[in-house]
Order: structure tokens, then C-alpha cells, then sequence
């Protein structure tokens, strides 16, 4: 891989590159931190980003139901790294906290002085047989992808009625509302072109209710009625055969049944159906998985931070944020809004020698699209307390909410959270 920027680093004694601050992604948060980071003056600032393009992720749920152009939730990575912040393009493959350096898939070794991990999540769609080989065919697709969002909105111009399924995994996601919204935009437009007479609507999820915060539940247990979505929940997605059009799921360990007999095999039901929205497990990305950095209490692997300061538990010069990091709260780049200044404002302490004192308190929001021209937002902190901010009753679906959606939050991000503004 080569660098695309030609901007002056130092070179550290050992004769290999070296910076104060090195952020791993330059993505959503990885972006925010290293723009906030310059408008404080900090100067020697590098990211590692494999990727020539940056994606606004929030708008492929509106591209899968045909009402946002894919296009522009694209941009060059290019002309999104702030000025006087060096681009390593490369993939970061190995962290060593305890000789403070990144080794990259090319090979280069990057020392650093501080560490920020913001390389977001890995989706996990060979976890779900058969899902791959149809992934794009067979009316099967999934909003997660830039070049699969598309697809979603052509299958659904071509769906004529039957079992139209949406499925939801037991590990955390990103946006954990946005496997819903393409649910009920989709119940919307069968209604809208008169096929909702012969359409079922099935949820199989692995969650145990529909949204955790009461609050946010009380609104969706009446969009899931209006619709009359069939919801089948403790209810993990483990194959899907595209040919045959049928996915198959395994109950999960909460389901009443399963916890009923203990020991026994798990359960196995299989749903026929003419379209299916998957959306994959996630996890951390696997490089993180196998570092010293992962969180040792689960299997994915997500880095180990302070759920407060957004500072490692065990090596103090390392700060995660976003999708990567343990932050116990609905991963979301509105969080990532609201962590981003709490760890620069840490990190800039950890560089002076003092404790971090900022605290970030878990705020999250999903934009939880209920139909065309119909949102309701979402707003909570840790331990799912519902905590609106907005003075008007965000409490209920409304068109001023899906204007905010489709127009203001895009200029928002480009314009103001990439440069370090909001
Ligand atoms: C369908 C969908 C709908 C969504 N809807 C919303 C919404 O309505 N509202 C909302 O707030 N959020 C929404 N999100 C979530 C939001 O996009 C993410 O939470 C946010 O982008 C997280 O930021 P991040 O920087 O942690 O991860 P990302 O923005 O994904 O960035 C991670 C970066 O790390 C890079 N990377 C990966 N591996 C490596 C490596 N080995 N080395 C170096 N870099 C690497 C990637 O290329 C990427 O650029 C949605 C997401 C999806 C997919």
C-alpha cells in the first residue's frame, strides 16, 4: 500500500516511523477524533485507513427503500483527512501496547505515543451458512453494504406479495434500530402498492423484545401492530438457501424452550420466504480480537475501554471509541458524536500527565424511520434511560423527524461532525 499524502512525520531513532498520535480507521470516529485533535493544535497526527472511500452509513437504510441516492453517501477518504494529518493507507494487522507500535499489512511498524482504536465493526456474514453465495441473488440482501443497499430497493420493486422476513442477530450491530427500519418501510410500500393483503411481514430475531428502551418500545409495539408484523424473537438466523428461498434459525439460549431443556439440541425452524433483509453478527475486527487491547470477558473481541474516559483499562496512552470499542450503549455515530470530544479532551490530559476527567455518558440516538415520511427519535444513556434532548415530542412518529433524517443529519455529518464542528 502506499501513502497518498506527502506531509511531514518524524522519524523516530529507530530509524522507523513514529507518531505522537496514531488512529487506527478513518471512519466515522476515527475522522472526528484526528479533526477535533487539530483544531486543539495537536500537530503530529497520523490515521491508518485502508480505504480510498468514506461511507455515510446512516442513509443506505433510505437507499434500501429507494429514497436516497447511494452516491451520496459516498466520498473520497482523500478530501475528508484533515489538513495536516497524515493518511497511512494500509491495513493495521497487529497492535503491541507494551512496545507502543502498529504493524501494518505492508509491513510498516508505527510507533506511536498515543493510541486511538477507532476501526469500527467486522460483519460476520461467513457465520451464517450458505449467506455469502446468495448475498445479492434470490431476492436476499442487506442494507449493511454500500453495494447491497441497492439491491434491497430493486428486490422490493419486485416483490409481489408472500413472506418478506427481516432477521436480527444476537450480537451487538451497528444501529441496532436500522435492522427494523428497512422492515417497516418495507410494510409501508406493500401497503402503499396494495400488495399488504398478501404479504406476510416476519421479524425472527435473536433479541428478547423489540427495542430495550421501555420508552422507545411502547412507540414500536404499535408500529409492529399497525403493520401486523409477525414477530418471532429468540430466534438466531444460522443458514439461509438461496435457491430453495428458505432461511433457517436456531432458537437461542433465552428462548423458553430451550432454557426449559437444558442439554438438549437446540431447536431448528425453517422460514420460506420472497425476500429476505439479513443483517449479519458483528464483532470486533479480527486483528483487535487478537490483541492485547481485546475485552478477555467475550469472544468479540471489542477493546477494552473505561466506559466513562473512553481510556483503556490496562495500557493508559490507548483510547477507543465507536464501533470498536466496549462501550455498553447502541453503537451509532450519533454516539460517536458524543464520545469523540470526551476522549480528545482525555487524551490531550493524558498527554499533559493527568487523569482524564471528561465523562461520556453513554448517549446514543437511532433515527427510527417507521414509514415513508414517518420518524421517531430514539434518544438514550447508559442502562437504557430514555433521555430526549429536542424541545417537541420526539415520544411519537413525526415528518418533521424524517426531514431531520433525510436532509439535515447528512449536511450535519459532512459538513460539521468530519470537520470536527459538532
Ligand atoms: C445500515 C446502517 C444504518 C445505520 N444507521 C445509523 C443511523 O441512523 N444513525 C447513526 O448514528 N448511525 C447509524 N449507523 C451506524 C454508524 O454508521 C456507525 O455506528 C458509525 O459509522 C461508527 O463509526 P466508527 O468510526 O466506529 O466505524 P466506521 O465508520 O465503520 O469506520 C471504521 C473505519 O475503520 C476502517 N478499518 C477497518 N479495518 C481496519 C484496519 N485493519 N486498519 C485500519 N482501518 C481499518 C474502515 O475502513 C473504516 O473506515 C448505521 C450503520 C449502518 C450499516
Amino acid at each position: 500500500m502506499v501513502e497518498t499524502r506527502e506531509q511531514p512525520f518524524f522519524v523516530h531513532s529507530r530509524n522507523r516511523l513514529h507518531h505522537k498520535i496514531l488512529i487506527i480507521g478513518g471512519g466515522t470516529a476515527g475522522l472526528t477524533v484526528a479533526a477535533q485533535l487539530r483544531r486543539k493544535g495537536e500537530s503530529d497526527i497520523a490515521v491508518i485507513e485502508p480505504s480510498s472511500r468514506h461511507y455515510y452509513q446512516a442513509a443506505w437504510t433510505l437507499v434500501g427503500a429507494g429514497t436516497y441516492n447511494p452516491d451520496a453517501t459516498v466520498r473520497d477518504e482523500e478530501t475528508l483527512i484533515p489538513k495536516g494529518v497524515k493518511w497511512i493507507q494500509d491495513y493495521a494487522e497487529e497492535i503491541d501496547p507494551y512496545q507502543r507500535t502498529v504493524t501494518t499489512r505492508s509491513n510498516q511498524q508505527i510507533g506511536y505515543d498515543f493510541l486511538v482504536v477507532a476501526s469500527g465493526i467486522q460483519l460476520d456474514w461467513h457465520k451464517i451458512a450458505g449467506l455469502e453465495e446468495t448475498l445479492g441473488q434470490n431476492s436476499v440482501s442487506s442494507n449493511y453494504r454500500f453495494d447491497l443497499a441497492p439491491k434491497t430497493w430493486s428486490f422490493l420493486q419486485q416483490f409481489r406479495g408472500g413472506t418478506a422476513l427481516f432477521t436480527a442477530p444476537s450480537t451487538p450491530v451497528k444501529c441496532g434500530g436500522a435492522p427494523q427500519k428497512v422492515m417497516y418501510l418495507t410494510a409501508d410500500y406493500v401497503r402503499r402498492k396494495g400488495l399488504a393483503g398478501g404479504t406476510q411481514v416476519i421479524f425472527g430475531s435473536a433479541g428478547t423484545t423489540i427495542f430495550a428502551v421501555p420508552e422507545v418500545k411502547s412507540v414500536l409495539d404499535k408500529v409492529v401492530e399497525r403493520y401486523s408484523i409477525q414477530t418471532q424473537f429468540h430466534h438466531e438466523l444460522v443458514a439461509v438457501d438461496g435457491s430453495k428461498k428458505e432461511a433457517t434459525f436456531e432458537y437461542t439460549l433465552n428462548h423458553p424452550q430451550v432454557k426449559a431443556n437444558p442439554g438438549a439440541p437446540r431447536p431448528r425452524v425453517t422460514i420460506p420466504f420472497d425476500f429476505l433483509h439479513v443483517v449479519p453478527p458483528q464483532s470486533a475486527p479480527d486483528f483487535i480480537k487478537q490483541s492485547p487491547l481485546a475485552d478477555p470477558s467475550t469472544p468479540l473481541g471489542w477493546v477494552e475501554v473505561d466506559k466513562h474516559t473512553l481510556q483503556h483499562v490496562r495500557f493508559p496512552n490507548v483510547f477507543s471509541l465507536g464501533d470498536s470499542s466496549n462501550l455498553p450503549t447502541s453503537k451509532t455515530g450519533a454516539a460517536v458524536r458524543k464520545q469523540a470530544p470526551v476522549l480528545v479532551e482525555n487524551l490531550l490530559q493524558a498527554i499533559r500527565g493527568q487523569n482524564p476527567k471528561a465523562k461520556y455518558d453513554g448517549y446514543t440516538s437511532c433515527p427510527l424511520v417507521t414509514a415513508y415520511g414517518k420518524m421517531f427519535l430514539a434518544e438514550f444513556l447508559y442502562d437504557n434511560r430514555w433521555h430526549p434532548t429536542l424541545p417537541i415530542n420526539t415520544q411519537k412518529e413525526r415528518y418533521d423527524m424524517w426531514l431531520l433524517k433525510k436532509h439535515v443529519l447528512p449536511v450535519m455529518y459532512w459538513q460539521f461532525m468530519l470537520k470536527g464542528l459538532a
